[in-house]
């Protein structure tokens, strides 16, 4: 057993904070909380990466000002051990463990594919009717939701929480990647990590998750989404030099300005300057579009040394984080 059930934090916990209370814990653990209709379940997860704070906080707030749930609630606690370790918040996961949101529907010697496993078992046993996977984005940027399905329910549950959502095709090994129609799983990026706006999308969407006696009428919040389809990934190559910086660094395979996380889901025109390439041009970087089209050359062209679009996008999950750009990703993006 990797998944830990532990119980509703009570007035003591409350009092020690949310930090003390996460150092309490066994690790990954579970929690539920009964609701007016028992044999209904909503599942929230959060947490699967440790630097990701606002599903959590999100839930501390609900401790101290209980909702009244209208179906049976689990929340599940992921990488505890990656978020409580050195300053909290700050650890997406430990070097020498793979990232726990590209574990689903794999196996692996590590722990991380246990607790993966662990969580997909007690969804296929609970049946919940819906799931909600709460994370934030490292640079900032306004909420979205992310989706391999963009039917009516995965629509409505997105919904709940922002207006944007993302339908990709890119398989990574998230947990969003094991939805059903019977259990629909729907990714919420928050918001920055560091963005207060995000605690708030965690908290006000999870208020009505918990609440809803039913999340799939057209209930009075609802917004129609911004629907966007085939995110392309964008990465540079393994071992190549990327550097942070407001003008070209020589010897970088790719400079991007320091800033560049402000361009999150804004328009860009064609020709837009995103950085600066070094010797390899654009054979530094490589996309992923989960189906083997979007080749680099039809997004960007290099003029001068500069690293220009092609046609209009938007770009987003764009980070600044140098580790993060390096062992994930750039950013994505979809042609306007
Ligand atoms: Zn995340």
């Amino acid at each position: 057993m990797m998944l830990h059930d532990v119980s509703w934090p009570n007035d003591e916990d409350l009092r020690r904070g949310l930090v003390t209370w996460l150092d309490t814990l066994p690790g990954a653990s579970w929690l539920t909380v009964p609701g007016q209709d028992s044999n209904r379940h909503r599942v929230v997860v959060t947490l699967l990466h440790g630097n990701e704070p606002s599903g959590v906080k999100a839930l501390w707030h609900f401790v101290q000002n209980p909702p009244e749930c209208a179906v049976t609630t689990h929340f599940c606690l992921a990488n505890v051990k990656a978020a409580r370790y050195d300053k909290p918040f700050t650890t997406r996961h430990f070097d020498d463990k793979p990232d726990m949101n590209r574990c689903f529907g794999k196996t692996g010697e590590d722990d991380s594919y246990g607790v993966a496993a662990e969580i997909m078992a007690r969804i296929t046993d609970l049946k919940p009717e819906a799931v909600v996977d709460l994370h934030n984005t490292s640079g900032s940027s306004p909420s979205f939701s992310v989706s391999i399905v963009d039917d009516e329910k995965h629509q409505q549950i997105a919904s709940l929480f922002t207006e944007r959502m993302l339908c990709t095709s890119v398989r990574l090994g998230a947990l969003m990647e094991q939805t059903t129609d019977q259990s629909p799983i729907v990714t919420v990026e928050c918001g920055g990590a560091a963005d207060h706006a995000a605690h708030e999308v965690a908290q006000n969407g999870l208020h009505h998750f918990l609440t809803a006696e039913n999340i799939f009428v057209n209930h009075g919040d609802f917004r129609p989404l911004d629907l966007l389809y085939h995110p392309v990934r964008v990465q540079l190559k393994k071992g190549l030099e990327l550097c942070y910086h407001d003008r070209k660094v020589d010897d970088a395979d790719l400079t991007l300005p320091l800033d560049i996380d402000r361009h999150n889901f804004g328009c860009m025109a064609a020709d837009s300057m995103i950085g600066w390439l070094g010797e390899k041009g654009l054979d530094a970087m490589i996309t992923n579009d989960g189906g083997g089209g979007h080749p680099i050359y039809a997004l960007f062209y290099e003029h001068d040394g500069e690293l220009r679009l092609k046609h209009a996008s938007k770009l987003f999950m764009i980070t600044t984080k140098h580790h993060i750009a390096l062992s994930d990703c750039l950013f994505y993006m979809v042609v306007d």
